[in-house]
């Protein structure tokens, strides 16, 4: 599939896409637009943003098609072994899954507004970009000249791009592997530090881990003049949406801890799959139970590895871990639902606020389970052993052989490095759902932390003066 964008009046917002299909051998074919995105576990139907659809023969006379669910198209193509689709698309929201263009810049996740031949996703494409000579694109993409190279739909729509005049970046490496910083925005990034501190938190990770699942990663950033606060993870890339622009320290703050996160999702979701996103079927709702490991052991390291490599010193990272306990016992400690439930309701209400006391955040719980699952194995083990041992296992087996983990596979692990059938932990923790706070405080007490209660229902996290603890601590925090 080769698909070329353009855009006659970028100030309308709308962008012209032509789909090229060759090779046809079928007299029908069906044509589909993914109905939700990776990162995002709801159906967004972006076919709703597509104006005018037609296909066309060789000689560009009309082929009769149908719409036959929401965003599938049945084509008639007849003998013709070669179409074209000429489509547009609304392309106005600056957040970290949509896409936008004006005439200073394009923003595009291709997932939003590229069709796909049923049974061709794993086939190469080709992505062409009408974009002004002036403007340099920055995507995780292999690129040639106006054009970027996929091996097929999957890496495709797993690739968003900016393109603009303006764009910034700078670069550095870490383990023979290339890393880029993008800006886009009203911004004069502090490069030094950036580069400094980006450098420490990706060794960490990588250090952790033991390899790189990819040859080069970009870190993609949309700063916009507006309060914001977005990333998505990618397979050699993660797109990130932040503001305002003038917030200077609180905004570096939010693209350490965005930008950490994303990363460690490069292993952990992009390859390190649920089983049951592999491979993804856009059409529909894909359910899985395990985000808590996906979206809450990736918020613990994300935050964990900014103290590890201290770009964070012990204040900045309590900081973030109070911010996981305010959400989920300020927000949700009667809720009635498990993690496992939580992740599987994604799809049914999980990015809205949805009716009180329903579910339960899989970042927010699902990081303070992944905490309390790391110091007690810590505890048993005496350092020896951690969840750091879960995710090289989970790395090495599912990961880099690309072969999807169940939930099952995921607690078989957990109890292996155990060495310990952690019962507790699934039953009150994981797929049941009783009150957390006795087993979160039995874990940070043994390294000198405490959740405080309040009567009015806040928490507050608070440091204990013991020598002992404050040695397990450290044994935690500066590996
Ligand atoms: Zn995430």
């Amino acid at each position: 599939m080769h698909y070329r964008l353009f855009c006659q009046t970028p100030e309308s917002r709308f962008i012209e896409i032509e789909c090229r299909i060759e090779n046809i051998v079928e007299e029908v074919v069906e044509i589909q637009l993914p109905a939700w995105r990776p990162g995002r576990y709801e159906l967004q139907h972006f076919a709703k943003n597509i104006q005018q659809f037609g296909v066309f023969d060789k000689n560009n006379h009309p082929l009769t098609f149908r719409k036959i669910t929401k965003d599938r198209w049945r084509v008639e193509v007849g003998f013709e072994t070669e179409i074209t689709l000429r489509y547009n698309y609304y392309a106005n929201v600056q957040n970290a899954g949509s896409s936008y263009v004006s005439p200073e810049f394009w923003y595009i996740n291709p997932i939003n507004l590229c069709v796909y031949a049923e049974g061709r996703l794993d086939e190469a494409c080709t992505l062409e970009l009408d974009i002004p000579d002036d403007f340099r694109i920055a995507c995780g993409l292999r690129k040639q000249g106006k054009q970027l190279l996929a091996k097929d739909y999957y890496e495709l729509v797993d690739s968003p791009l900016l393109a603009s005049a303006t764009i910034q970046c700078q670069s550095y490496e870490v383990e023979g592997v290339r890393f880029f910083v993008w800006m886009q925005g009203n911004i004069k990034p502090n490069w030094q530090q950036i580069l400094i501190d980006f450098e420490k938190f990706t060794r960490s990770q990588i250090e952790m881990m033991g390899s790189f699942p990819e040859a080069e990663y970009h870190f993609l950033n949309l700063i916009l003049p507006t309060p914001y606060y977005h990333g998505v993870e990618h397979r050699h890339s993660t797109m990130i949406v932040l503001g305002p622009d003038d917030e200077g320290e609180g905004l570096y703050t939010d693209l350490l801890g965005v930008s950490s996160h994303e990363l460690f999702h490069a292993w952990n979701i992009i390859r390190i799959r649920p089983q049951e996103l592999l491979p993804y079927d856009f059409t529909k709702e894909n359910y899985f139970s395990t985000c808590f490991v996906a979206e809450g052991v990736t918020t613990y390291y994300g935050d964990l590895f900014l103290r590890r490599s201290r770009v964070f010193d012990d204040a900045a990272y309590y900081r973030e871990l109070q911010v996981y306990m305010k959400r989920h016992f300020e927000n949700s400690r009667h809720a009635a639902q498990s993690l496992t439930e939580s992740s599987w309701d994604l799809w049914l209400d999980g990015y809205e606020k949805g009716i009180p006391q329903r579910k339960v955040s899989v970042y927010h719980k699902g990081a303070l389970v992944a905490l309390i699952l790391d110091l007690t194995i810590r505890k048993i083990h005496h350092h020896q052993r951690s969840l750091d041992d879960v995710m090289g296992i989970l790395w090495d087996r599912f990961g880099i052989p690309f072969v999807g983990y169940t939930l099952e596979d995921y607690r078989a692990v957990v109890e292996e490095v155990a060495g310990d059938s952690l019962e507790w932990y699934w039953n009150d923790c994981i797929v049941g759902n009783l009150p957390l706070e006795n087993h979160l405080n039995h874990a940070l007490v043994w390294v000198g932390l405490q959740l405080v209660s309040f009567s009015d229902g806040t928490v507050h996290l608070q440091e204990l003066e013991n020598e002992r603890a404050t040695l397990q601590r450290n044994k935690w925090l500066n590996p």
